[in-house]
């Protein structure tokens, strides 16, 4: 009976012994009898997996492999103490909240930094575990002082006053305890008659003990419990077992029976195990079992190590038979996952942040919604989620007549009928009644009342009927909330938290520091874990990250709380339970190496970038030296920048893959593996491949099917010149938004709703003018002033009515409104100042061809007969709306017209109607003459922002020719109307003929189909 110590190396057989003793026990007496206890849930599965294969068993009954905290915990439960444990949220938020109440002198400024919580929950956690309480540090520091400098003893202080509040104030006072707090009490229970008693306990994989546990381990040995402490230790290598010597000492104390096993010899591992950091031996690398990666880069480095997976993969190994591990997690953890997951390979899930999941954002986009008196976005956002048993179709067609009538909040319009006919009136009103449930809250006045409201909120959510994985992790979401929420009324009193906009903050709070579990993957997983929690592990294949200087090792560093000459004061009163921090460091990172290099049993890599992130020189660890001493020739895999692009038919590995096949393929060289990766990556990467897609490829894309022609050409009888001149800008645009007819959601008040303002307001004018003048409306002939002031008016009772205009805040319609103004104002004034002589603005929004119905108010003398052009392959019919159009009759009984076209942005040529990119004015000049009947004198482009008509015009027009402006005579003029008839003929016939070339002319910035286009922009390309 008592405390029997096994000690031996790593790999020594020293686990297997111990499991070959539990042999003797049957399942039913291994659950009563046995407790076999590891440092983490991953090393107990391990055990598990291993006893139950040695017993021929497929499941073990109760809590035989379990860890020490669960081990404890056994002795509370025993005890019938309910225990009511912290959670780390809930420490954090009382910790932060007492560091601010206490407002320390010394500490305050580092106190808002924010890793200072996390540092002093980890110094707490280091003080409970070292069994020193808030009394013990009061005491040691109260006989230390004396020789304390000043600034030192207040920190010391301050630090005693925050532990001395967290524990007896915020813990004890409330009946809480922390982990550290549970195993004292298990402590004190282990020692109790009543307590339960083991035929046999095994501790397996606490190398390197703290002092509760010693404690623990005493009580238990003292009571008279047998105990199999299992050490990895072997005398007469202290460069190795320095760290675990402590613990060997400590248990030869308690009069432990030691039995020492020696490592059997054996391949190039053992060798390795045998001989590191003894500088000497010089064993074969049998079978490339052991292997370097030297990545250029760390970001090359895991992907080397992702394709060496695969390359295992493709041998027979499994996903399960690998681990990673690194010494710092640092930025590896993400780069791991990144590249795993392009790689396909799967990793065993890390837990994820709680305001992550898909339940959590849902919850607080309800908050939102309550709080900020149900803004747009956020509720769409919730319209659409599926745990709000949304119909996406429906919720999306509710977002475009939301942004359309310009609804920015409010709970009244969401509940509103938007119209007669509103069909998603029904679907609004039932997906939104759960948040019309919780809305309640706001006038909740207990704690009780708004956990119950959210509560409610979170059983309405439909999140039962998803796929597996979603499931598991709404159900890992659900319960994680739902302990909060607990937690929350448990500590009602100490909360108060009245109001509902508090409870939110704190909860939201709560759920950003949470962590839910990640679910059980039912898939085989490559495992991650840092070298500090490997404890006994053991896998056939282990790969180790980060191999360098000051990494692995990591350089010494002093606790940021207590040095460690301040811990040397304070372990006089407290006999020496302080580690320190600088001495015996080294010792503890060669044990850290030593059990990462152990936990391989068939193969091994060690991993090192040879730069970091900036392309700095990066050192590689001195470790690497102390291997290649023991083993003669590792095998190397490596990849500098001379060779960052192989061919795809050396790489492993979806990102190496694709770069390789990328580059390939732009050389021209389209090699089968090549051009089947870029048949797979072009959804997915569609920027990535956009060079290779212009360089390698042309572009020549038609439409040829017969049957998708014909249907073409029916549909399209009536062509309008806007949608000509956008064909020939681009083709392909124009596919998407006239033939596909897919159209950008506008929600916000953007150029054209302006421009068809201030044509608005034109017409508007120019119609009540024309009413009181009749023919004798003469520009030059008007009061400027009483003009601007009539256009004005109509500006201002516009804007009051245009529903668009109604999500700008008041000062954004106020500058909007000042902006009109000036534009208006400007132009009046300018064509009053320049009015031509003879002509009459006759006629605005001046229609002809209309198919169907009409935007606004069409000019009374609008005809519907279309404009015809005559072209070989026969008539093509045309629809227009000219925005103005000025008249001047003629002595000899003739009109003349001048149609003019408003422009509101940009200032445009007419001249350059030849490529059909600016052809309406003179089309629409030409559509004037054959339905009106008038004699074509000019077609021009007129800015609204400046005062410089761009035309071109007939002599005999009498309108005199500007720099910018083009005068004919009457039969040239003639002729240019009959080319653009050819232009308009020629876009019909490549249009008819399914052209869909991604060949624009120019981009415009603005054009909202660049994602889907691919085009790569040039310098030409609308950036002015
Ligand atoms: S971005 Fe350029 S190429 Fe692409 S659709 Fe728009 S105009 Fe055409």
């Amino acid at each position: 009976m008592g405390l029997t110590l096994i000690t031996g190396p790593a790999r020594s057989g020293k686990t297997r012994n111990a499991i070959e003793q539990l042999t003797e026990y049957s399942p039913v007496e291994l659950a009563q009898k046995v407790r076999y206890v590891v440092p983490t849930k991953e090393a107990a599965r391990q055990i598990e997996l291993r006893l139950m294969e040695r017993l021929g068993i497929d499941g073990l009954l109760g809590n035989v492999v379990c860890t020490f905290f669960s081990f404890a915990s056994e002795f509370i439960a025993h005890e019938g103490l309910a225990s009511r444990l912290i959670t780390d949220e809930k420490k954090e938020l009382t910790l932060r909240k007492l560091v601010a109440e206490s407002a320390p002198v010394y500490l305050g400024r580092s106190a808002e930094s924010p890793g200072f919580i996390r540092a002093l929950d980890q110094l707490i956690g280091e003080l409970k575990g070292s069994l020193v309480k808030p009394a013990d540090l009061y005491q040691a520091l109260s006989m230390a002082d004396s020789e304390l400098p000043g600034v030192s003893a207040i920190k010391l202080k301050e630090i005693a006053e925050l532990y001395h509040v967290y524990q007896d104030k915020a813990l004890v006072e409330h009946e809480l305890h922390d982990r550290e707090g549970l195993m004292w009490l298990a402590r004190d229970f282990v020692k109790l008659e009543t307590a339960p008693q083991f035929e046999l306990v095994v501790f397996d994989g606490f190398d390197i003990m703290n002092a509760t546990q010693r404690s623990f381990l005493e009580s238990l040995v003292e009571r008279g419990q047998e105990v199999l402490l299992l050490l990895t230790y072997e005398g007469g290598r202290d460069e190795v077992f320095a760290p675990s010597r402590a613990t060997r000492e400590f248990a030869l104390d308690l009069e432990a029976r030691e039995v020492a096993v020696s490592s059997a010899e054996g391949d190039t591992l053992a060798e390795l195990r045998a001989h590191l950091f003894r500088r000497t031996g010089s064993a074969e690398n049998q079978e490339g079992r052991l292997a370097i990666i030297e990545g250029c880069d760390p970001l090359m480095e895991v992907e080397l190590v992702a394709e060496e997976i695969l390359r295992l993969k493709a041998d027979g190994c499994r996903w399960g038979d690998i681990l990673v591990t690194l010494r710092a997690a640092g930025g590896y953890q993400e780069r791991i996952a990144d590249v795993f997951n392009a790689a396909g390979i799967p990793l065993a899930a890390a837990k994820r942040s709680l305001s992550e999941t898909t339940m959590a954002k849902t919850l607080m986009g309800c908050m939102a919604v309550v709080r900020d008196d149900w803004p747009r976005d956020e509720v769409l956002r919730l319209l659409k989620s599926e745990l709000l048993n949304s119909d996406n179709d429906a919720a999306c067609e509710v977002e475009i007549a939301a942004k359309n009538r310009g609804l920015v909040g409010g709970v009244g319009p969401w509940h509103d009928s938007w119209r007669a006919d509103d069909p998603n009136y029904d679907f609004r009103r039932r997906a939104l009644k759960p948040l019309d449930e919780f809305n309640k809250i706001r006038s909740a006045d207990s704690l009780s009342v708004m956990t119950e409201a959210v509560r409610s909120l979170l059983e309405s959510f439909d999140w039962r009927k998803q796929d597996d994985d979603s499931l598991a992790e709404d159900a890992a979401a659900h319960r994680r909330l739902t302990e909060l929420l607990n937690e929350l009324e448990d500590s009602a009193g100490s909360l108060h938290l009245q109001k509902y906009s508090d409870f939110f903050g704190y909860l939201e709070e709560l759920i950003r520091l949470s962590e839910t579990e990640a679910p059980p993957s039912r898939l085989e997983t490559v495992a991650l874990a840092p070298a500090e929690s490997l404890g006994a592990r053991e896998y056939p294949v282990v790969f180790v990250l980060g191999m360098l200087e000051k990494v692995f090792p990591r350089a010494p560093r002093e606790d940021a709380f207590l040095r460690d000459w301040e811990r040397k004061k304070l372990n006089i009163s407290l006999g020496g339970r302080l580690d320190y921090r600088l001495a015996g460091a080294a010792e503890r990172e060669r044990f850290l190496f030593y059990r990462a290099v152990s936990a391989a049993r068939e193969r091994l890599y060690l991993c090192y970038p040879l730069t970091d992130t900036e392309a700095k020189d990066s050192l590689p660890s001195f470790y690497m030296d102390e291997v290649r001493r023991v083993i003669e020739a590792p095998r190397l895999i490596r990849r500098n920048h001379a060779a960052l692009i192989p061919t795809p038919d050396d790489v492993f590995g979806m990102p190496a893959l694709t770069r390789a096949a990328v580059y390939a393929l732009a050389d021209g060289e389209a090699t089968a593996t090549a051009a089947r990766t870029y048949n797979a990556l072009s959804a997915r990467e569609p920027k990535l491949l956009a060079g290779v897609w212009r360089d390698s490829r042309e572009r020549k894309a038609r439409l040829t099917d017969e049957r998708v022609l014909a249907r073409l050409a029916e549909r399209q009888k009536r062509w309008s010149c806007s949608e000509l001149e956008t064909y020939a800008l681009c083709p392909f645009r124009h596919f998407i938004e006239k033939t596909l007819r897919l159209q950008q959601i506008r929600d916000e008040v953007d150029p054209l709703d302006t421009g068809s303002l201030l044509h608005d307001v034109l017409q508007s004018l120019f119609g009540d003018l024309r009413a009181e003048h009749g023919s004798g409306l003469m520009m030059g002939r008007l009061d400027s002033e009483a003009t601007i002031s009539r256009a004005l008016t109509i500006l201002d009772e516009k804007m009051k009515r245009l529903p668009r205009l109604a999500q700008l805040a008041q000062y954004e319609k106020e500058t909007l409104a000042h902006d009109l103004r000036i534009i208006l104002s400007r132009h009046l004034n300018a064509e009053i100042e320049n009015a031509r002589t003879g002509f009459v603005p006759a006629y605005f929004e001046l229609e002809f061809g209309r198919s169907g119905e009409s935007y606004g108010e069409p000019d009374p003398a609008s005809v519907e007969t279309p404009y015809i052009v005559e072209t070989g392959a026969g008539p093509i019919e045309l629809r227009g709306k000219i925005d103005r159009v000025d008249i001047r009759e003629s002595a000899d009984g003739t009109t003349g017209a001048v149609v003019i076209d408003y422009k509101s942005g940009n200032q445009d040529d007419v001249r350059k109607y030849v490529d059909g990119t600016k052809i309406q004015p003179l089309v629409y000049l030409a559509a004037v003459e054959q339905l009106f009947g008038w004699r074509p004198l000019g077609a021009e482009y007129r800015p609204l922002r400046t005062w410089k008509p761009n035309g071109v015009y007939a002599e005999s027009s009498d309108i005199i020719r500007k720099k910018s402006n083009r005068r004919l005579t009457d039969s040239e003029l003639e002729t240019v109307l009959e080319e653009c008839g050819g232009i308009v003929g020629d876009l019909v016939e490549r249009i008819r003929a399914g052209r869909i070339e991604i060949e624009p002319l120019s981009c415009p910035s603005y054009c909202h189909l660049l994602g889907v286009c691919r085009h790569e922009k040039g310098p030409d390309d609308g950036f002015q």
